[in-house]
């Protein structure tokens, strides 16, 4: 059973949103530019590469392409038609967005559009802001912009009100310190199996399920199966997206539609928050379980 080591995912939590750019691309439906609100810079930023690496490969895209000269060349972050702009010390500079400008002042020979990332976009100073937004108002070019927060009130509200917003949120740290080895796998692997074909096909008597699987086991193990739980409905949706391929390929959760994943993975979430504060687990489960099941399935 050794599929389920594709967790590496297990962190993103709400990259969906985000994932759909690579679908509006094609459908010609892509804003101009993007303030990602996120609580996770580098990771947002790793994912973001990811949906340009989708949108412009040249070959058919699978995640880690090494196939193609243009994938490569954005994993060492030197494809010349994309440009991501650090801070400069404590702000970011009017010289810098100048400097960017002045690169996209030419089509690019690369990719159809020009790409500009700008990370910690709250650090932009009046003048960069200014500057930037004759950028976006009247662009050179075809460019498509990303500034990336994680303080979105700080983003200068010129800049703000020309960009779509998307959120962009990842598990708090202390999630993250979740360490799911292999003994914990094949520990739960059997439960975990048995308790998600439950929910997703017998749907009958759930709640009597809460108590056959889970109820004689601690806390933190519960938070570890249902941590694993969340990473394979995450897994699937990413799949559909292209993302990653998706190592389960479980029948009943493949026809699930996109927005019922997505739903689903919110109740998961917000499941897991409130199994760290709630002291009534069982009570939590049962909750759970009806809430999924008012999930339709569209099956
Ligand atoms: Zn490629």
């Amino acid at each position: 059973m050794h599929f389920y080591l594709s967790f590496i995912r297990r962190f993103i939590i709400n990259s969906s949103e985000l994932e759909k750019l690579v679908n509006y691309y094609h459908e010609k439906k892509l804003a101009h530019a993007y303030l990602l609100s996120t609580n996770n810079i580098s990771k947002c930023l790793e994912i973001l590469l990811n949906v340009i690496k989708n949108i412009f490969c040249q070959e058919e895209y699978s995640s880690n392409c090494n196939k193609c000269s243009l994938c490569h060349l954005i994993d060492l972050n030197n494809l010349p038609s994309l440009k991501i702009i650090n801070p400069d010390g404590n702000f970011i500079k009017k010289e810098q967005i100048l400097e960017l400008q002045h690169f996209f002042s030419k089509d690019s020979q690369y990719t159809e559009e020009s790409i500009y990332i700008i990370k910690n976009a709250e650090k932009m100073n009046k003048e960069a802001a200014n500057t930037m937004l004759k950028f976006l108002e009247e662009p050179t070019g075809k460019v498509i912009g990303f500034f990336l927060t994680n303080d979105k009130d700080n983003v200068m509200l010129t800049i703000k009100s020309r960009t779509q917003v998307i959120e962009v949120l990842f598990n708090n740290e202390e999630n993250e310190k979740y360490d799911i080895d292999m003994d914990t796998y094949h520990k739960y692997l059997e439960i975990i199996n048995n308790y998600l074909q439950k929910l997703e096909i017998e749907k009958k008597e759930l709640i009597l399920y809460n108590r056959v699987y889970l109820s004689d086991l601690e806390k933190e193990d519960i938070k570890k199966i249902f941590q694993i739980i969340l990473d394979i409905y995450n897994d699937e949706l990413s799949s559909r997206y292209k993302i990653n391929d998706s190592f389960l390929k479980l029948d009943y959760l493949h026809k699930l539609s996109v927005d019922n994943l997505q739903k689903k993975i919110n109740l998961l979430i917000e499941f897991l928050k409130e199994l760290t504060y709630n002291v009534n687990t069982d009570l939590l489960l049962d909750k759970f379980v009806i809430e999924m099941d008012g999930i339709n399935n569209d099956l």
